[in-house]
């Protein structure tokens, strides 16, 4: 039997809203940078904010808190930080079935009717096979999936 997809996006652009915690990886910086066509200094300069923890997180907007770069969709799609390509498959949300029963509100993309050693399975692979484990000290909390690392 075909096992369900735990996940399929519905671009309703929930996930691109609300305050702080796109934060960047250090590779998430140099691509954007590199899209935008300016140095890593200027891309932080210009569209970024410290996050409390001294991570460097993009900016939204103030009138509704959109991320700066939600244009009806992301502006900035091929060089989006490896945060916004593994939601929904964070560290929380794999480890912990309450996280994940949060996120069923928050995230229409996300299949309600399987089980969450399902929603895990896929999401360790998907994680692996986009290489969107980090370890570094300033990479986001939900990406950390040491000691899933293998
Ligand atoms: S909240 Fe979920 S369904 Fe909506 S855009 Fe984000 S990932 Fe897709
Ligand atoms: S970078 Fe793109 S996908 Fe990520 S929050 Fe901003 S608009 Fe959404």
């Amino acid at each position: 039997m075909i096992e369900p997809e735990a996940f399929s996006c519905k671009m309703c652009g929930h996930c691109c809203q609300g305050k702080g915690g796109i934060i960047l990886t250090d590779k998430d910086s140099i691509r954007l940078a590199e899209l935008l066509n300016i140095t890593v200094k200027e891309l932080h300069e210009q569209h970024c904010e410290q996050a409390h923890d001294e991570k460097i997180q993009l900016k939204v907007a103030e009138k509704d808190l959109y991320c700066i770069f939600y244009k009806n969709g992301c502006s900035i799609h091929p060089a989006r930080p490896d945060i916004c390509r593994a939601w929904p498959f964070f560290k929380g949300n794999i480890i912990d079935p309450i996280s994940l029963n949060l996120s069923l509100d928050y995230c229409p993309g996300i299949n309600k009717d399987i089980e969450h050693k399902t929603f895990a399975k896929q999401g360790l692979e998907y994680i692996k096979k986009k290489n969107l484990n980090h370890c570094e000290k300033n990479a986001p909390n939900a990406l950390k999936f040491f000691p899933f690392n293998s």
